[in-house]
């Protein structure tokens, strides 16, 4: 029979937890994201929805938007993306500090939507890594919601080291990022 040892005293009852600081990083992180909503058309009006007291992202430790690159980690592309604009976009990736993530929101952003023109960038991803993408046009305030959600869920789940890992090097030199 298997005799289980007794727990000291002051690692039992009740407040006491144990966990990893991975865990404990990623939860803080994800129920504290800063996005930089970066709205250029009218996927934007359904974000502004989106902050409104009907969907408030407030709920999930979002309602602190950051229109400085530097203090914002979830960037937010809500909108057509023309060519000219392109390297604007990737400006502002390039001045937020690691970690950060990046969100499509709306066919424009993800795929250059019903615009297939010389003139509009067929998806950010063709400057930027995306981390997730959310479909529709526009799409609806819950849907913004659910890309949050799945954004928290990548944060939650990302061990420390990833940001040092071969494969995330060798994704941002793959958009010759320094
Ligand atoms: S996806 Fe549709 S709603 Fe969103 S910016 Fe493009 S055209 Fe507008």
């Amino acid at each position: 029979m298997t005799k289980i040892a007794e727990a000291p005293e002051g690692i039992t009852g009740a407040g006491f937890f144990a966990t990893s600081l991975d865990k404990v990083i990623g939860l803080a992180r994800a129920n504290s994201i800063w996005p930089l909503p970066f709205a250029t058309s009218c996927c934007g009006i359904e974000f502004m929805a989106t902050m409104g007291s009907n969907y408030d992202l407030a709920r999930f430790g979002s309602e602190r938007l950051s229109f400085s690159p530097r203090q914002a980690d979830l960037l937010m592309v809500m909108g057509t993306i023309a060519k000219k604009m392109a390297p604007v976009v990737r400006q502002v990736y390039d001045q937020m500090a690691e970690p950060k993530w990046v969100l499509a929101v709306g066919a424009c952003a993800s795929s250059g939507g019903i615009f297939d023109t010389y003139s509009v960038l067929q998806g950010i991803d063709n400057v930027v890594p995306v981390d997730v993408y959310v479909p529709g046009c526009p799409p609806r305030p819950e849907q913004i919601i659910d890309g949050v959600m799945r954004i928290q869920d990548l944060i939650k789940n990302e061990p420390l080291r990833r940001r040092y890992s071969q494969e995330y090097q060798e994704l941002l030199e793959s958009y010759n990022i320094k």
